[in-house]
This record gives C-alpha cells, sequence and structure tokens, in this order.
C-alpha cells in the first residue's frame, strides 16, 4: 500500500473489527469512474509481516482502516461492489 510511502503488509491477518461500523462511498482503481457505497469496520488492529520478515501490528481507524478493509478484500477477491449496501449505492464520479 501506498500511504505516504509504500508499505509491505505480507499475509495480513485482522486480529481486531470493531463492532461500530460506517458508511462510505468507497472507490477503486479496477473501475475508477464508479463509486460504491459500502459498510466498514470503524476500527481494526492489522498483525503482518515486512519486507524483513518482522512481524508488526498496527491499529488503523476511519479511513485508514476503510481503506485496509478494500485492499485486504482484493486479496480474497472481493470488491467492493460486492459489498455495496443495496441497489442504490452506485454513482457515476461528476
Ligand atoms: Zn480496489
Amino acid at each position: 500500500m501506498n500511504i505516504d510511502k509504500p508499505v509491505v503488509f505480507i499475509n495480513p491477518q485482522f486480529t481486531f473489527l470493531s463492532e461500530g461500523t460506517f458508511e462510505v462511498w468507497d472507490d477503486c482503481m479496477c473501475f475508477p469512474n464508479l463509486l460504491v457505497k459500502v459498510k466498514r469496520h470503524k476500527e481494526l488492529i492489522v498483525s503482518y509481516k515486512d519486507e524483513a520478515w518482522q512481524s508488526h501490528e498496527w491499529k488503523m481507524k476511519d479511513d485508514m482502516a476503510e481503506l485496509l478493509q478494500h485492499e485486504y478484500d482484493h486479496l480474497n477477491g472481493i470488491l467492493c461492489t460486492m459489498r455495496a449496501i443495496d441497489d442504490k449505492s452506485f454513482k457515476w464520479r461528476m
């Protein structure tokens, strides 16, 4: 992921996902002009290894948590379109 600088997440796993969620218009480079309203966990903790095989845990919330859930889904073949809240959760970027 490119977060100010590139950060490598090897074998990321969520060790905590908050019960609290929020709704957000998500986008994806797979379909650049489509926005999809999805529900995401507000906070999470991800454990992962870096490129030097060192273990890390990172607590994230809000925008960062949303981004990580989006990218984590890609690893499992899930696109944000598959998480659309309902059939009104799609719009074109203006
Ligand atoms: Zn994406």
